[in-house]
Parts: structure tokens; C-alpha cells; sequence
């Protein structure tokens, strides 16, 4: 492979995953070789181990203006996707008949949805939310789903594939208004003390751009990941409501307050911190840029590239996220010849790219078969330059219609 010859990747994925901040990487440098020691030693290599994690959980607490002991470390912005879905209702915290009933909807990233299926074949009652065009949840309709029984809500704070950001105070506000209306008929009807149902969201795309503040978005649990925010892959992080009980996914050591056994990846867990820090001190002036960018290359490819469709909301969207339908196009062929010219982008969703089916979240929006088919997602980053967009929009449009006239 001679590398040379090739020019520098451009590389718009980051909604994939991001490169690590040369920042993160020399805070989380000394815990591998040097500080080694177990965070549960009592001798001063595993205190020191200890202090570090404290330190990391002080600072995600302080960005999502909680208490320290709601932040609990996990492997895996899934792993702390699965802890809050499948801790929350094995706890059994209804008892009003049936196993329960659980809401979501059908845009949730498959950590969500795959999760629910699971729930479903243990006996719980699930409703799946539809969207909007634009992919926005209406909280009207979440109004609506709720019920007595209802146990768990989960949505998503902004969409990976298209970038959609949903109103999630707002359906906050509905599921508290709601569990105070129905806490009377609960406690005199089934002798529930519970205050039902809980607000779970997964905020893996958002933690980078968008406020993170738990109390002003009215969330219970609430999920990030290292690996979207410039930060290490394989390490997440739970925000969990003081008061909310969840039952374990690993019995162990009883690490993180019994909720994740195992000993802690402690250079992960400093850097998710280190990296959640960076990006929000950054977060104003690094989303303008992005902003800028995202709608010049919007308007651009629209006019360059003809019956192009955008897939997301204009406006209530992430700063780095570009979705796009062409008709009658393969979304992967359209990946490959851009991968020859050293442009790495996306169809839908990394998790879904290797299964030829149009994508679950466009083909919810109501678009022909015609448009799912070519989904492509441009996802920006903080290494993006106008240039770098600017050389996607000279070499798209020929792929485009080289693609287009083979497929007739
Ligand atoms: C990436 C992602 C996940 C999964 O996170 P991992 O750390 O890869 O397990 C979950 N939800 C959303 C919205 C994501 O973008």
C-alpha cells in the first residue's frame, strides 16, 4: 500500500466516531504505565488510581449539574444505554399486573431499539413514537402514550443519522406533569407510592455540542460515550437520578456503587472526562464554525446535485450533520467511489452500513424506497475546513451521475 500516493483522508464520519484530542491523550497517558495501580488498593499506586476517577466524576457531575454518586462509569455508550433500560425495568417497579409498559421511538439507535425488542420478548408492552418529516418526536403524541403502567420512556437527544435534535425538555415536562397528575389515581387505585414513569435519554450524539444540563432538560438517566466527543472508544457514562433504583447487568467486585462490577478503565474514564470538558468550554464558538460550514455544504450539494433531498430538521439539528436522498442511488456504491477519492464518509449509521436495507431512521420519515436507498451522511468535525467540503462538492457530482446511469 503505498499510502503516499493517496491523498490525506477527508474525513467526514464523526458522527461514527472521532479522533482522539491530542489534549485527552496526554491526561489519560500516565494511567497506563506509570499510575497503574487498582482504584481498589488500599496502598497509594491504587489510591491514586482512585483520585483520578473521582476527579473524572467530578467533572462530568459538574457538566451535567448533578451529584457525583448519580455518574456511573461504563464499557460503552451501549453498555450505559442497556444499563438504564434493562436496570430500570428488571427492578420491578410495577406491580400493577403484566410486566409493564415501555415508550420509545422508532429513530432510537439500535442500542435502544434492539433492547426494547428484548424487553418485549420478556413480556413488556412497548410503543415505538413516529416522527415527524423532519424527525422530530411531537411531545403531544408522548402525552398520549403514557399510561398508568407505563414504566420507562427513552428518546434520544439527537439523532445520529440525521441529526435531528428532539425537544427533550419539553418532553421532560410531560412526563413529570403526568406523573403528578396520575400520582393520586396510582396511590388509590394500586397502592403505588412510585412516581411512573422514568425519562431515560441518549445523549451519545449530543454530549459534545448541545447543554448538558440534567435539571433544565427534566431527564432521570441519561447516556454519553468517549467516543463521539474526540475522547477514548469504549468507555461511557450513566447519569442516574438519585432515587431511581436500577438493578445490575454485572455482578462482581461492586464497583461503581454495585451498578458496573468489574475493575474501572481508568485512563478511559479520564479521558471521557477530559474530552466531555474540552467540548463543552468549546462548545459556543466550535458550533458556530461548524454551523457555517454544515449550511454552506447543505446548499451547495442541494444545487449541484439535482432531485437531492435534505433528511433531518434545517434548523433543530446537530452542527456537524449533513443527511442527504439522492434517487435512484446506492448510498454504499456512492461510499466507495468516495473512499477512492480519500473522502470517508457514511450511508445511515455506521452500526447499520453493513446491512444493505434502507435505513430505519429515513425510511420513518415517510420518503419513497426510492430515496432510502441513497442516504448519505456527511459528519463534520473539528479537523473540517471549507476546503476539505469544498473538494467533496467538485468529485460528488460526477459519481453521482456515473452511479445514476448504470443503475438506469
Ligand atoms: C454511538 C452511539 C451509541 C453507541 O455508543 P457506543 O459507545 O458505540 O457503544 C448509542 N447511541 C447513539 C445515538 C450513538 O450515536
Amino acid at each position: 500500500m503505498k499510502q503516499e500516493l493517496r491523498p490525506k483522508t477527508i474525513y467526514l464520519d464523526n458522527a461514527a466516531t472521532t479522533p482522539l484530542d491530542p489534549r485527552v491523550k496526554k491526561a489519560m497517558e500516565p494511567y497506563w504505565e506509570k499510575e497503574y495501580g487498582n482504584p481498589t488498593s488500599i496502598h497509594g499506586m491504587g489510591r491514586r488510581a482512585r483520585e483520578a476517577i473521582n476527579e473524572a466524576r467530578a467533572t462530568v457531575a459538574r457538566i451535567l449539574n448533578c451529584r457525583e454518586s448519580e455518574v456511573i462509569f461504563t464499557g460503552s455508550g451501549t453498555e450505559a444505554i442497556n444499563l438504564a433500560i434493562f436496570g430500570l425495568s428488571r427492578s420491578k417497579i410495577w406491580t400493577g399486573g403484566g410486566r409493564g409498559h415501555v415508550v420509545t421511538t422508532k429513530i432510537e439507535h439500535h442500542a435502544v431499539l434492539r433492547s426494547y425488542e428484548a424487553l418485549e420478548k420478556e413480556g413488556f408492552e412497548a410503543t415505538y413514537l413516529g416522527v415527524d418529516k423532519n424527525g422530530l418526536v411531537d411531545p403531544r403524541n408522548m402525552k398520549a402514550a403514557l399510561r398508568l403502567g407505563t414504566i420507562l420512556v427513552s428518546v434520544m437527544y439527537a439523532n445520529n443519522e440525521i441529526g435531528t435534535v428532539e425537544p427533550i425538555a419539553e418532553i421532560g415536562k410531560v412526563i413529570r406533569d403526568f406523573r403528578n397528575e396520575s400520582l393520586e389515581i396510582r396511590n388509590s387505585k394500586l397502592g403505588i407510592q412510585r412516581k411512573t414513569p422514568f425519562f431515560f435519554v441518549d445523549a451519545c450524539q449530543a454530549a459534545g455540542a448541545l447543554d448538558m444540563d440534567v435539571q433544565k432538560l427534566g431527564v432521570d438517566m441519561l447516556a454519553l460515550n468517549g467516543s463521539k466527543i474526540y475522547g477514548p472508544k469504549g468507555v461511557g457514562a450513566l447519569f442516574v437520578r438519585r432515587g431511581v433504583k436500577l438493578k445490575p447487568l454485572m455482578y462482581g467486585g461492586g464497583q461503581e456503587s454495585g451498578l458496573r462490577s468489574g475493575t474501572e478503565n481508568v485512563p478511559a474514564i479520564v479521558g471521557l472526562a477530559a474530552a466531555l470538558e474540552i467540548a463543552q468550554k468549546d462548545r459556543a464558538k466550535e458550533n458556530a464554525r461548524l454551523v457555517k460550514l454544515r449550511d454552506y455544504f447543505i446548499a451547495e450539494i442541494l444545487k449541484r446535485t439535482p432531485g437531492a433531498i435534505l433528511n433531518g430538521h434545517a434548523q433543530n439539528r446537530l452542527p456537524n450533520n449533513i443527511n442527504i436522498s439522492i434517487p435512484r442511488l446506492e448510498g454504499e456504491a456512492v461510499v466507495i467511489y468516495l473512499d477512492e477519492k480519500g473522502v470517508a464518509v457514511s450511508t445511515g449509521s455506521a452500526c447499520s452500513s453493513t446491512e444493505l436495507i434502507p435505513s430505519h431512521v429515513v425510511s420513518t420519515l415517510g420518503r419513497s424506497r426510492e430515496y432510502a436507498g441513497g442516504s448519505l451522511r456527511f459528519s463534520l468535525g473539528r479537523n473540517t475546513t471549507k476546503k476539505d467540503l469544498d473538494y467533496v462538492l467538485k468529485v460528488l457530482p460526477d459519481i453521482v451521475t456515473n452511479l445514476q446511469k448504470i443503475h438506469g
